[in-house]
């Protein structure tokens, strides 16, 4: 694959970037693994200073690193200064909790006769971290903010299509004052990525991306039995009980299916109505959809981007046309088009049925599945008829409802009436083929390292 920026906005191609050469590759191995000695060593207060200057850069040029963002991948320019202040978020959250959260922790012991048992968290060494274009700062930073915060190094890849991005969040580390080579970007191809979970020297893998990527990067980690977290795709439940506040309910879905353009991991993207308030809903919904307006992603006016590439509408397109073929009714919401980019006008399928492929599916862009449940059980159960177990969200007023739907969902993170709360300060991750490992908080942060038992025993103690 080629390293390129191409306009989402325009299709042009704006700069072609060459492919790291394999001395690249292994020059950025040796040196993250030389940097790993010595940032291990470095105090909690010496990282943190890196990375709230991270942040501080961030907020300090959000305009410029936001636009490279609307450049490459075409997200509206206030979600791409959003995104970039998220990113600041993350690296203030690790530079003041980083400390405490890996703080060793005594162990009660049943006897005397056991020590005092501790377990310390060291870190593991260099990792690799494989990224996807649709938040290309906030992904990153995910990973980055509390693996260094940790003493780890890192060796990006970068999906292809966000190179500026990538060569970003590298400057960004650099200003902040990172030691070179600790976190380093490289245009590596599929192969030299191979090389590098295979290199003795990289110690874990963190891939966030659809389920092939994951399934070919997770089973080469395994390989070579090396740690992994895989942050994989989504087909998010939005459960509506009859007890919600229908008005606000069909606010959050219009948004919570089309923000970032539909290409969200945790993304709204199947809407499971119970049957007395579904025909509401779908007109409602209908007409909120309907208000969205396409257009150039930097002026404040448009509320709906492109997608990321022609390449993606195309594929998008052609799962609507499968889901149509295997029985599914597809409505096009009538929005005006611009005359050129990767635009896409939203769809809402219906009558999709459990053999119907689209069940199966992750739908990146603007496209609704609408179902209609007969009660609250039943919208449990189509919620979880799906191989995904990402996110999802209910909508109720009475929250010991919320609550027990909410336990009722296979997935790694449901939100009561909102569709997706994505935070700094808030864990990310999922099960089934959403994937497995967690990113973000406590639970991110010790990912990648060592919970390491130390216990001093009484000599004279017996076996
Ligand atoms: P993708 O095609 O899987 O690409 C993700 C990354 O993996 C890119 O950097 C890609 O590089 C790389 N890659 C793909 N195959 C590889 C291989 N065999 N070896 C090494 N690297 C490989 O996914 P995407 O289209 O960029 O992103 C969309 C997907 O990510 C969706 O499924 C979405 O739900 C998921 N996602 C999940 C989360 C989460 O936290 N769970 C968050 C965001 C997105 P190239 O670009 O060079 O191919």
């Amino acid at each position: 694959m080629a390293y390129a920026t191409t306009n989402p906005f325009t299709n042009e191609q704006i700069e072609v970037f060459p492919n790291s050469t394999d001395a690249e590759v292994q020059t950025a191995l040796d040196m993250a693994h030389v940097a790993f000695r010595s940032w291990r060593e470095t105090s909690f207060a010496e990282r943190a200073t890196v990375m709230q200057n991270a942040a501080d850069i961030l907020r300090r040029d959000i305009d410029s690193y936001s636009k490279i963002l609307t450049l490459e991948m075409g997200k509206l320019f206030g979600e791409a200064k959003a995104e970039t202040e998220l990113s600041a978020a993350i690296f203030d959250y690790y530079a003041k909790n980083a400390e405490r959260l890996l703080a060793p922790e005594e162990l009660p012991v049943a006897t005397p006769a056991e020590g005092r048992a501790k377990i310390i968290h060291q870190p593991l060494g260099v990792l690799l971290t494989v990224e996807p274009w649709n938040f290309p700062f906030y992904q990153v930073a995910r990973i980055i903010a509390p693996q260094l915060s940790a003493g780890n190094t890192v060796l990006l890849k970068h999906a292809s299509n966000v190179p500026q991005c990538a060569a970003a969040m590298d400057r960004l580390m650099i200003e902040a004052g990172l030691p070179n080579g600790a976190f380093r970007n490289l245009y590596a191809d599929y192969k030299q990525i191979s090389r590098i979970i295979a290199d003795h020297r990289v110690r874990g893998i963190a891939l966030t991306g659809s389920e092939g990527a994951g399934a070919r990067v997770a089973s080469e980690a395994g390989s070579a039995l090396k740690k992994c977290t895989m942050e994989l795709g989504g087909a998010d439940a939005f459960i509506v009980l009859e007890d919600a506040d229908l008005e606000k309910t069909v606010k959050w879905a219009v948004f919570g299916r089309h923000w970032n353009a539909g290409q969200v991991c945790v993304s709204s993207k199947r809407m499971i109505v119970v049957d007395s308030v579904y025909d509401v809903f779908l007109a409602q919904y209908r007409e909120g959809v309907g208000r969205l307006k396409m257009g150039d992603p930097m002026d404040p006016t448009t509320t709906l981007a492109p997608l990321s590439s022609q390449g993606a509408a195309d594929n998008l397109r052609e799962q609507v046309e499968a889901a149509v073929k295997a029985g599914a009714k597809a409505e096009e919401i009538p929005l005006d088009l611009p005359n050129a980019g990767a635009f896409f006008r939203p769809v809402i399928l219906t009558e999709v049925d459990e053999s119907n492929p689209a069940m199966r599916e992750e739908f990146f862009g603007p496209v609704s599945m609408l179902f209609r449940a007969k009660n609250e059980d039943d919208a449990v159960r189509i919620a979880n008829a799906t191989p995904y177990g990402l996110g999802g969200s209910v909508f109720t007023r009475d929250e010991a409802r919320g609550k027990r739907v909410a336990q009722r969902i296979e997935t790694g993170m449901v939100f009561v009436n909102h569709p997706t709360m994505v935070k700094a300060d808030l864990p990310f991750g999922g099960v089934l083929r959403s994937g497995f490992g967690r990113e973000l908080v406590g639970l991110g942060i010790k990912e990648f390292v060592n919970h390491k038992l130390i216990d001093f025993v009484d000599i004279d103690a017996q076996f």
